[in-house]
């Protein structure tokens, strides 16, 4: 998704937020951090962190509109030879080893919040035969005219769901509405032998347990689910897919420099085990 750090006004209100419980126990959580009208809840269960009084999805589109949000930066405008690109360029080709060792091209790879296409473009080079989702129309139509690239512009549950090899969501799972479905959604484009990656930052790291409340990560407005391994491999489960190896060292280069994400990937469990699913979800109601 897009970067950050361009969405200092205006203030939300209390009126643009609302309450929202765990996505896998559909409990409230309790409260961690404070940050108005925003609050950092634990859900005491399966101990799933979240944002809760959260922005509606209304707000959020507000937020998303904001012209600012997916222009210019890193995926758009800077200069190929910039240090931003550079560590893209790391972390794309650090990405594409990584996967490469589970699922090697060639193959049909599929990037969620594929931006402006660089990764979708690094991807076709390495032998993918790639497509990409993206909901912002600039970048689904810079990826469609300068990259000569497949992207349907929407929402991933609208867009076609045939299957493929490779899912990739790079920094997306955290701003999802609710990554439990969106995980079932790519459940559901997994080739058999398929594999997904993903990169999140988690709140296990330790750039958050030393900050706490003040983790630049933390970002209420748009960051509303804070994973950890433990809970990712939870989520992750619960939508008929198995994390197969983690990648949190910020000196391996799908992970450069980053020292509060991690990059995972997995593949789907060999049987989807839909009626245990819904008996276990009816139980949680
Ligand atoms: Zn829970």
């Amino acid at each position: 998704m897009a970067t950050d750090d361009v969405l200092a006004e205006p203030a939300w209100q209390a009126g643009d937020t609302e309450s929202v419980c765990c996505c896998v126990c559909y409990l409230p959580g309790e409260p961690l951090y404070d940050r108005p009208p925003f609050g950092v809840v634990r859900c005491q269960v399966c101990r799933l962190v979240f944002v809760s009084p959260r922005l509606t999805a209304t707000a959020l589109q507000r937020l998303y509109d904001r012209p600012a949000y997916f222009e210019g930066g890193v995926y758009g405008t800077q200069s190929p030879r910039s240090p931003a690109m550079l560590l893209q360029r790391i972390w794309m080709a650090g990405r594409l080893k990584a996967i490469g060792a589970h699922r090697a091209p060639p193959g049909r790879l599929l990037e969620i919040g594929s931006g402006y296409g660089l990764f979708l473009g690094a991807a076709r080079q390495a032998g993918w035969q790639v497509r990409g989702v993206e909901l912002s129309r600039t970048g689904a139509e810079h990826s469609r005219t300068a990259g000569q690239l497949d992207v349907f512009c929407g929402q991933l549950a609208e867009s076609p769901n045939e299957p493929v090899d490779v899912v990739c969501f790079w920094d997306t799972l955290e701003h999802v509405p609710d990554p439990l479905e969106f995980l079932r959604q790519v459940r559901l484009r997994l080739a058999p032998g398929g594999v997904f990656a993903l990169s999140v930052p988690y709140f296990s790291s330790l750039p958050s347990r030393i900050l706490r409340s003040k983790w630049w990560t933390l970002k209420p407005e748009q960051h509303i689910w804070h994973l950890t391994p433990a809970t990712l491999q939870l989520i992750a489960a619960r939508a008929g897919l198995v994390i197969a190896s983690v990648i949190s060292s910020p000196l391996r280069p799908a992970n450069a420099g980053r020292t509060d994400s991690l990059v995972a990937i997995g593949r789907a469990l060999p049987t989807p085990r839909t009626a245990d699913r819904a008996t276990t979800d009816q139980g949680a109601r």
